[in-house]
């Protein structure tokens, strides 16, 4: 039996967890936690709000799913890694802010950290049991969002309504807008380069307008290792919970015979600059990419409260970025810090770009 605690249980990967827990007899929810939402009665533990560790020291769980959004999630991941326990992380704002600090728990404490993310969960089992020489690059594939194809001045008066209507995924609202500006691509890249090790450079990210390719991995050989499936986050989280057994889930496999055509394009980095901003956090290190995601979190939240135009998102974070000081952070107290910098560059800027 595996215990599971199961964080962000009332969001969109929370409830799919939940159906994949409750359909399975290895899997038992010992701990439950939301933000604002009452749980009451979902598992023997349960928590709304406040520091999620002290629900996981409570339950001891085997697994933690650490579905809640946002760097709010950081110190449920940080637990997690700093105890050896396994980590099925779909908090990529997490691994992105936290960086070396978070591998550096991995490596000292040896536990498992299993990606949910989709693409991050199908280069996972493309790049199982790989030598890493033989790997020459990493290909994450990105729907486009819901304004592929169109040019900066077509994106100047969208509204909420028309980021939040995406193509292929049924999300929560901020991951949501992060796929209409390609920032959780760029959040995917960072944090592809943390999961698996790759420099920058071997880490590419493809438009793939129907999300059927979730990976691929390409070798020096020449030949390339995908990963395909339709986008059902069931499968990622049923991976992530049941390995190394892959279970049975609930997912029908594509339907060949159907008609499949694969398409790839270029993203553009004009119009969808959250992508070149993430690259450039990303390459230059140390709290960059903690900022990157800080800024980011700001801006979208205003976005959603209509406090800034969708255009205005890249704008902040680009000058937020060019505000801080980038250092690295020693420990967690100093990667606080240097999200809050990044919060309050880029709340300050909120005004100017509006
Ligand atoms: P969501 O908004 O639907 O749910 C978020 C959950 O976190 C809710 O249960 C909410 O109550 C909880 N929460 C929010 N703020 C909190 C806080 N400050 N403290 C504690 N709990 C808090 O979001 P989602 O779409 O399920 O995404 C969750 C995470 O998974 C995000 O990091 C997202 O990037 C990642 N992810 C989601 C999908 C998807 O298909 N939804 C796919 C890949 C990755
Ligand atoms: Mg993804």
């Amino acid at each position: 039996m595996k215990r599971v605690a199961l964080l962000g249980a009332t969001g969109s990967i929370g409830r799919q967890a939940l159906e994949i827990v409750a359909a399975h007899p290895g899997l038992e929810l010992v701990a439950a936690s939301s933000g604002s939402q009452p749980i009451d009665g979902l598992a023997p533990h349960t928590q709304v709000g406040g520091d999620l560790t002290e629900l996981l020291e409570r339950a001891q769980p085997d697994v933690v799913l650490n579905a809640v959004v946002g760097f709010a999630g950081l110190p449920a991941t940080l637990w997690a890694l700093e105890r050896g326990v396994t980590l099925a992380l779909a908090n990529k704002e997490s691994l992105v802010a936290a960086g070396e600090l978070a591998l550096a728990a991995r490596e000292r404490e040896g536990g498992l950290l299993l990606p949910v993310d989709s693409e991050h969960s199908a280069a996972f089992q493309c790049l199982e049991g790989r030598q890493p020489e033989t790997v020459r690059s990493l290909v994450l594939t990105a729907s486009g969002g819901p304004f592929r194809g169109r040019v900066r001045a077509e994106l100047e008066h969208v509204t909420v309504q028309e980021a939040l209507a995406h193509p292929t995924w049924r999300m929560g609202p901020k991951i949501t807008i992060d796929s209409a500006t390609l920032a959780n691509q760029g959040l995917e890249l960072i944090a592809a380069h943390f999961l698996f090790s790759l420099a920058y450079e071997r880490v590419e990210v493809v438009v793939h307008p129907t999300s059927t390719v979730h990976a691929l991995v390409w070798f020096r050989d020449g030949a390339a290792l995908a990963h395909l499936g339709y986008p059902d986050m069931r499968v990622p989280i049923s991976y992530a919970l049941t390995y190394p057994e892959r279970s049975a889930s609930p997912v029908e496999p594509l339907d060949l015979a159907g008609g499949l055509t694969l398409e790839f394009e270029a993203p553009d980095l004009d119009t969808f600059p959250m992508l070149a901003l993430a690259r450039e956090a990303g390459e230059r290190g140390g709290t960059y990419p903690c900022a990157y995601n800080a800024a980011n979190e700001i801006a979208v939240a205003a976005f959603l409260e209509e406090r800034l135009p969708f255009l205005g998102i890249a704008d902040v974070v680009e000058r937020a970025l060019g505000s801080v000081d980038g250092a690295p952070a020693g420990d967690l107290d100093e990667l606080v810090e240097a999200d809050a910098d990044a919060r309050r560059a880029a709340g300050s800027l909120l005004k100017a770009v509006a």
